[in-house]
């Protein structure tokens, strides 16, 4: 993924205090380096590690929840019935549990940096903390944002902003390295222009990222224009919001006069296409914003954790959704989950490639079932078709190594199981949805459950 997007048969990637020093042909290399480790990746794909550039990490603890309502038959009611009722019955100890398991799920399947929005109207206050020792814990990159909203009050907008103050004036102090704070504004139907300008104006002021759902389901748009006469990217540039440094979250719904805005202010979009499928909203047109020279970046929206997944739905979902085999190509899927991801956040000059002087956040790979060869000319196709995130062997964050051998080395991985579970069992059960009897696993874990306001 540097910018001849070179692909080195027999290479070696060498690191020196958390940096790529070399990226070069092993003939090359061979006496320049000494070495205090080696890993030994013959056979194997090393990669930048996958950015997934939208999630909620929260969306864990629902997965496979079976929830006792009317089936939600649009977007509007899914997020009624489902998100909105679990979102309210979250606490910051759930908000670190679903962190824990959410970031977990990462290391595993090769995604070393991701940005999340929280949301939890009942606990919002020192949320991101709880989060960020989650993402320390594990050891991989996180951008981490509380979702601003007015879906209550005009005081529910105010308090989920101080929380990203908070928070951002706080990493900001103690230089950290891995995580980082930025803006979210959860969608223009649930909130007013004063708090996207308050946003605007606090995101010039912290130089940070704002995010935003924009366009996601058809309520969004029929929204702005029944209420204020303009679709939804107008509204927003209207407003003023929009920005290099904005990431608007789906996008679904836009015309083309949207995509000039979008291009025009130089806002970037992360596309979300399996949640986008799970939701029935739409296909994004995000092969006019490619050809537009729209900086596009991966997401799951809390959805599925493997980046390969989302890599290969989105090679295919573009293809059959215009009914040309040609729209989708094996690179730009795959610059999409990567560096693309990067420069959604300003990230570009740290991460997203492997290049000397940047941060060594290194994937390597080994398919299980390796049909054909592996070559400089087959490494795509294989990327793309052959390879899932349970094929990832070794994760490198910042140079350190969190996973090797699929052994995670960062945190107990049946420790962040349980607590994830007992966390899930607990909000199911205050959403009245089931009542679920597990075995936990005991022994020994290198995670303790914390009392909250602790953190
Ligand atoms: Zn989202």
């Amino acid at each position: 993924m540097d910018k001849q997007r070179r692909i080195l048969e027999r290479g070696t990637v060498a690191v020196d205090n958390g940096k790529i020093t070399s990226v070069e042909k092993t003939g090359e290399v061979k006496g320049k380096h000494k070495a205090e480790r080696v890993i030994d990746a013959r056979g194997r794909i090393v990669l930048p590690g996958l950015i997934c550039s939208h999630t909620h990490l929260y969306g864990m603890l629902l997965r496979g929840a079976h929830l006792d309502i009317d089936p939600p038959t649009d977007f509007s009611q899914i997020l009624q019935r489902v998100w909105w009722p679990m979102d309210e019955a979250m606490t910051t100890s759930d908000a670190y549990a679903s962190a824990l398991i959410g970031c977990l799920d990462f290391l595993k399947t090769g995604t070393t940096c991701f940005a999340d929005t929280y949301s939890g109207p009942n606990s919002i206050h020192l949320s991101l903390d709880y989060i960020a020792k989650a993402v320390r814990q594990v050891g991989i990159r996180g951008i981490l944002a509380y979702e601003a909203t007015e879906r209550h009050s005009p005081e529910e907008g105010v308090k989920g902003i101080e929380e990203n103050v908070r928070f951002i004036e706080k990493v900001g102090k103690e230089r950290e390295k891995k995580v980082k704070g930025m803006f979210s504004i959860h969608a223009s139907f649930t909130v007013s222009d004063q708090l996207m300008k308050s946003v605007r104006q606090l995101a010039d002021k912290y130089e940070t990222s704002v995010t935003i759902h924009a366009s996601e389901g058809l309520g969004d748009l029929y929204h702005n224009i029944e209420k204020y006469g303009k679709r939804t990217v107008k509204r927003l540039h209207d407003v003023g919001v929009l920005g290099p440094d904005v990431v608007l979250a789906h996008c679904v719904q836009l015309n083309d006069d949207e995509i000039d805005i979008v291009r025009k202010t130089g806002a970037k979009v992360a596309h979300n296409p399996m949640s986008n499928m799970l939701n029935a909203v739409g296909v994004a047109p995000i092969l006019k914003m490619l050809k537009e020279g729209i900086r596009v970046g991966l997401g799951n929206d809390g959805y599925i954790f493997d980046g390969f997944e989302n890599i290969r739905t989105t090679f295919l979902l573009h293809k059959v959704h215009h009914r040309d085999p040609r729209v989708m190509d094996l690179q730009t899927v795959l610059e999409m989950a990567t560096i693309k991801g990067a420069e959604l956040y300003g990230l570009e000059k740290e991460i997203g490639s492997l290049e000397a002087g940047k941060r060594a956040d290194i994937i390597v790979i080994k398919p299980d079932v390796l049909p054909t060869p592996l070559t400089p000319q087959s490494v795509l196709g294989h990327l793309v078709n052959t390879v899932d995130g349970g094929d990832v062997q070794t994760v490198i964050v910042d140079g350190e190594i969190l996973m090797e051998n699929r052994k995670v080395l960062s945190v107990n991985e049946e420790g962040v199981n349980a607590i994830a579970q007992r966390a899930a069992e607990k909000l199911w059960e205050r959403l009245g949805v089931i009542k679920p009897h597990v075995e936990y696993p005991r022994g020994s874990s290198n995670i303790i459950m914390f009392d909250q306001g602790k953190v």
